[in-house]
């Protein structure tokens, strides 16, 4: 975790600005692009709805045109039709009269019909009526016997004209319904493509909507919810609306600050925890940490020890060698400490030339163990300063144990034991244990 921290600052600490995704595209506004979408869907639905008009206008004339023209011919030609096989059986009656009386009256139906009106709407039958006529007021007047042979030819041709008259019009009524038809199924496969297209663009749209809309929405909703400053920065979508494009731009600069924030922060919290030559913590960082370790130890019963150092003699290092050389004694010891200790002991600048320590889960005798090696490896490197000069520093300690006791008791007898030392001659190592108080050493 730490790691990862330290790799986030070192990653914001670089002057590059985050590379931000789909710079260059062009980022049109959410208002304009729905805007010209409905407009282009409005445009096309007009214009299928036109297409389809075009269709109902055309059932339109022919449904007119059924109604006011064919249908009315059709009924004349029928009645034309029956017309004709009345004046067929009119013309047998006259043909097969038993009388002149009886011939007379059916030839007076004949030419009841055949001044009908519409008798003359068709010309062949204007011209068959007439010659019919003719031939039947002849053998009427009596000025020509009745040839039975003309007028079976005659009868065949009133009865063929009639079927052909039946027939015409149902042929018209035939190819004006065949017509409307034609253009309703027209209409039909209209309808069905307009349909088709209708939704073809509807499912374009939200295929828009979804990509450059609501999943860049839920882009920003998931970098919102995971923003992280050790967190790597948020990519903006190469392709989205304008004004989302700025909110995830927005974000990019807010995870920025929030970096340099963490940044500052943790620079700050290094410089009130840390002393700055050394580089070991801070008296101030040291009596909190310490205390928790104290009562801990006092809650479980557990052995602590609690030591104080002092370098020996070290006023004259900076009166002789001066004070940056002393400064470089100190910074030498601090790695000597930090090297020698173990990862669970606490150990601060206490002041000065003046460390403090707390060795937990340890009995005093360990913790002198540990101070001895300490002191050795002291002695065993003695400083180069950066003139070339060589100088043998040593240390005292004081150590105290810390089982069952608090943490400022304890480092006066840590001092106290410090003093001790001094006073024995410098470079050892003075325990004040229960019981038995200035064990030494070198003995
Ligand atoms: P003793 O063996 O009795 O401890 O003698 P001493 O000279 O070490 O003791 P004293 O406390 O008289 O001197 C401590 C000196 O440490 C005084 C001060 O100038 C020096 N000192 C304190 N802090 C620093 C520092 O940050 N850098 C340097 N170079 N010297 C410091
Ligand atoms: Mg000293
Ligand atoms: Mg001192």
């Amino acid at each position: 975790m730490d790691d990862d921290r330290s790799r986030g600052l070192e990653q914001t600490s670089g002057a590059t600005p985050p590379v931000i995704a789909g710079e260059r595209i062009r980022h049109w506004p959410a208002g304009t692009v729905l805007a010209g979408l409905g407009l282009v869907f409005a445009a096309i639905a007009a214009s299928l709805v036109m297409w389809l008009a075009v269709d109902q206008r055309l059932v339109k004339d022919v449904a007119l045109q059924l109604h006011d023209q064919t249908v009315p011919w059709t009924l004349e030609r029928q009645r034309l039709a029956r017309n004709l096989e009345e004046l067929r059986f009119g013309g047998q009656s006259v043909l097969t009269a038993g009388d002149q009386g009886r011939r007379e009256e059916a030839f007076f139906l004949i030419r009841v019909l055949a001044a009908h009106p519409s008798m003359g709407d068709d010309p062949r039958v204007a011209v068959l009526v007439a010659e019919v006529e003719s031939f039947l007021a002849q053998i009427v007047s009596g000025a020509s016997k009745p040839d039975m042979a003309r007028w079976e030819a005659l009868s065949n041709r009133l009865r063929l004209l009639a079927d052909d008259l039946s027939v015409e019009g149902g042929q018209r009524m035939t190819v004006e319904l065949a017509r409307m038809t034609d253009a309703m199924n027209q209409a039909r496969y209209k309808l069905l493509f307009n349909l088709i297209l209708v939704g073809a663009f509807l499912a374009s749209f939200l295929v828009i909507l979804q990509r450059f809309l609501i999943r860049p929405l839920q882009r920003i909703h998931a970098s919102l919810t995971t923003l992280d400053p050790h967190g790597p920065v948020p990519q903006p979508a190469p392709l989205a609306m304008a004004e989302i494009h700025v909110v995830e731009k927005a974000i990019v600069r807010f995870h920025e600050t929030l970096r340099e924030n963490e940044d500052v922060r943790r620079k700050l919290e290094r410089l009130a925890t840390t002393d700055s030559l050394t580089g070991l913590p801070n008296r101030r960082h040291f009596m909190g940490l310490a205390a928790a370790e104290m009562a801990r130890a006092a809650r479980y019963g557990r052995p602590i020890t609690v030591g104080i150092a002092d370098l020996d003699h070290f006023k004259q290092v900076n009166d002789r060698f001066g004070h940056s050389a002393g400064d470089h004694v100190l910074q030498v010891f601090a790695a000597l400490l930090a090297e020698t200790l173990r990862q669970t002991d606490l150990v601060c600048r206490y002041g000065g030339e003046e460390f403090a320590f707390i060795f937990p889960e340890t009995a005093p005798e360990e913790a002198m163990r540990l101070a001895g090696r300490l002191r050795l490896r002291l002695a065993d490197r003695p400083v180069v300063l950066a003139d070339g000069q060589v100088l043998q520093v040593t240390v005292s300690m004081g150590l105290a144990d810390g089982a069952g006791r608090g943490l400022e008791e304890c480092l006066a007898r840590a001092d106290q034991a410090l003093y001790e030392a001094k006073d024995r001659g410098r470079d050892r190592i003075v325990v004040v244990e229960a019981g038995h108080e200035g064990v030494l050493m070198p003995p």
